[in-house]
């Protein structure tokens, strides 16, 4: 591409609101057969709310949600807010709590009051020994209504299972429309739960879903769509998508997103809005399409 058609295609995307840091990806971007999209803060507000909270028997009810809250109370993840904001509507005060530790891509623990609460995934849960089994079947419902199921456990017992709901972006459906209708694959790869991201994947037509992957295995997925539908662009918003949005051969950064994140990706989206990334492509071919 000569320079004039990348300096005329990086001036129309900022016009547009996409902010090619590099000139390259604009020349890259044309050629793309898959782009992957992080789910929260991506995909979804990234502003997940309690939806479900379920007790085990002869406990309750805002004791076991005190407890939760006050561990979540020492943790910046999406979902920490949630509980604690429900446990604050509900006016409930938060007990002391000691021994915080965060477990990334798990969960929570500390003590509480001197007794162990942990808060987390169903993984979480099999590391600490414990079998949800008991909540197998309102797991798979919560799942299949796109809801986050996540487990409570105090002084070492099996408390509640609870869910959590992060609203699609309004932008979205269109954005993953207007991706197909550029003859492009559409992927999701995300630390949450198989059953709730198949659930979102079937209401946006999203073609794959990696689900259950770490922080770290988010870099071995990106390798792996790279390695089965080619050229491949990833998208994200946080910390955890840096190494995935670097692996990718165009990485691009939500502008309401993190700042590690728009340092690591060669286009920020500055709308922080999904429709950009079809908006660059397009851009991409219209300007660079023909020229070699
Ligand atoms: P994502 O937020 O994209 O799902 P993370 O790696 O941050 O990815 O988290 C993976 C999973 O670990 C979450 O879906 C949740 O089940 C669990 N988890 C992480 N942090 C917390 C927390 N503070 N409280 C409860 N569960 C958590
Ligand atoms: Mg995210």
């Amino acid at each position: 591409a000569t320079p004039t058609a990348i300096m005329v295609g990086t001036g129309r995307g900022a016009e547009i609101g996409v902010l090619f840091r590099k000139g390259e990806a604009l020349q890259l971007l044309k050629d793309a057969r898959v782009v992957a999209l992080d789910k929260t803060g991506t995909l979804t507000e990234g502003r997940p709310v309690l939806t479900d909270l379920e007790i085990v028997a002869g406990l309750a009810r805002n004791q076991v949600l005190a407890q939760i809250a006050a561990v979540e109370s020492h943790s910046e993840h999406p979902i920490a807010r949630a509980l604690v904001a429900s446990a604050e509507e509900a006016g409930i005060a938060l007990p002391e709590m000691t021994a915080f530790e965060s477990v990334t891509g798990m969960g929570v623990r500390a003590k509480v009051a001197g007794v162990r609460v942990a808060v987390g995934a169903e993984r979480f849960m099999a590391q600490l020994g414990l079998a949800v089994d008991g909540f197998a079947d309102t797991a798979a419902r919560l799942g299949d209504e796109g809801k986050s199921p996540l487990y409570a456990a105090i002084d070492g017992r099996l408390a509640a299972i609870m869910a959590v709901a992060d609203p699609i972006k309004p932008s979205t459906p269109a954005a993953i429309a207007a991706l197909h209708r550029l003859g492009l694959k559409v992927a999701m790869i995300t630390g949450d739960n198989a059953r709730t991201a198949q659930a979102i994947a079937r209401q946006l037509g999203i073609d794959e879903v990696v689900a259950e992957v770490l922080p770290a295995g988010k870099v071995a997925a990106v390798r792996r769509l790279k390695a089965t539908h080619g050229q491949l662009a990833f998208v994200g918003d946080g910390i955890n998508d840096a190494p995935a949005l670097a692996e990718a051969d165009v990485g691009l950064a939500i502008g309401t997103g993190t700042e590690v994140a728009m340092e690591s990706a060669e286009v920020v989206l500055m709308s922080g809005n999904l429709q950009g990334v079809p908006n660059a492509i397009a851009l991409s071919k219209a300007t660079l399409g023909n020229i070699h």
